[in-house]
């Protein structure tokens, strides 16, 4: 496929694109550009999303801020842990100061697979519509809804960049998903194995109607960021994983009012619950990949 499309090998040469945005030219800029290019080199990554904001696991952590066609990406600490090189990305910037509507994912993930990133595991906090997933539980996610409205899904806009439709099937990758659930259970940590979570646009929260209507749909969890960032990950031919932190019931389930204090505050209490879940997984996931993620973009390129 890369000899018949060269231009759609994101291993190898990069994405290329063009797009009607003032982002056209840096695109062009880096249409000659190679991922993985970059002094600073991480093979797995960790989104944080609200409430995670730092790591202070990593040994001899620096920070890098990565220029990407997409603008720049926030401030990325690298560093090493159990011998993997690993890099710590606050999705919502330094103090939470970009809303979820707002985040520019497409920077987020460019500027990860340039540090040469295979696996990212995100968190997310999210609210739940299950019974049985209760405020202060974590859950694994297995599929999403996407119910957002106004976001830059792809890095794929036509034109010479071309236009992809990327399998979703099982949007998480399966090899993360499951040393994650290893670890969990090695750490004897309540962790849901299998939550669909639905994506909202936020920033507001939902109604207590629109959380009715979700649960029909089969959800069990909401939360505002998971979409598209877990598809533009998949388009990138990253390995993507969430566990999410259940911070709430939703409108609806819960007569309280819902508030972004009582978020804070459940995952202010649960975030070393969270760091010792995924930074004990990080040295267990097999340094070679064995699922398809890193093959994604095969039979996804419209032939023109
Ligand atoms: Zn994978």
């Amino acid at each position: 496929m890369s000899q018949d499309y060269p231009n759609f090998n994101l291993r190898k040469r990069g994405f290329k694109s063009t797009c009607t945005s003032h982002f056209g030219n840096l695109i062009h800029q880096s249409r000659k550009h190679e991922f993985g290019g970059a002094r600073v080199k991480a093979e797995i990554a960790v989104i944080g999303g609200s409430g995670v904001y730092a790591i202070d696991l990593l040994k001899d952590a620096r920070t890098t801020v990565m220029d990407t066609p997409y603008g720049k990406s926030p401030a990325i600490a690298v560093g090493e842990l159990a011998g993997r090189q690993v890099a710590f990305l606050p999705r919502h910037g330094k103090g939470h100061t970009v809303p979820p509507h707002l985040v520019n994912y497409r920077a987020n993930l460019w500027a990860l697979k340039e540090l040469g990133v295979e696996r990212v595991l995100a968190t997310t906090a999210s609210g739940s519509l299950n019974p049985m997933m209760r405020p202060g539980q974590l859950a694994l996610l297995h599929q999403f809804v996407d119910l957002t409205k106004r976001r830059p899904m792809t890095f794929y806009e036509g034109g010479e960049g071309g236009v992809v439709h990327i399998d979703v099937t099982n949007p998480y990758c399966p090899e993360v998903r499951n040393v994650l659930i290893q670890t969990a259970k090695k750490l004897r940590l309540k962790l849901h194995p299998k939550a669909t979570y639905a994506c909202s646009e936020g920033p507001r929260f939902e109604t207590a109607a629109e959380i009715k209507a979700i649960r029909r749909l089969g959800c069990d969890l909401v939360g505002m960021t998971n979409v598209p960032e877990c598809v533009l990950a998949r388009e990138l031919e990253i390995c993507y994983s969430a566990v999410a932190i259940v911070t709430n019931f939703a409108a609806g389930i819960t007569k309280k009012k819902l508030t972004h204090v009582e978020v804070m505050e459940l995952m202010a209490a649960n975030i070393e619950r969270v760091k010792k879940l995924m930074f004990t997984a990080i040295p267990l996931i097999p340094r070679k990949r064995s699922c398809s993620c890193g093959e994604a973009l095969e039979g996804a390129v419209v032939k023109v």
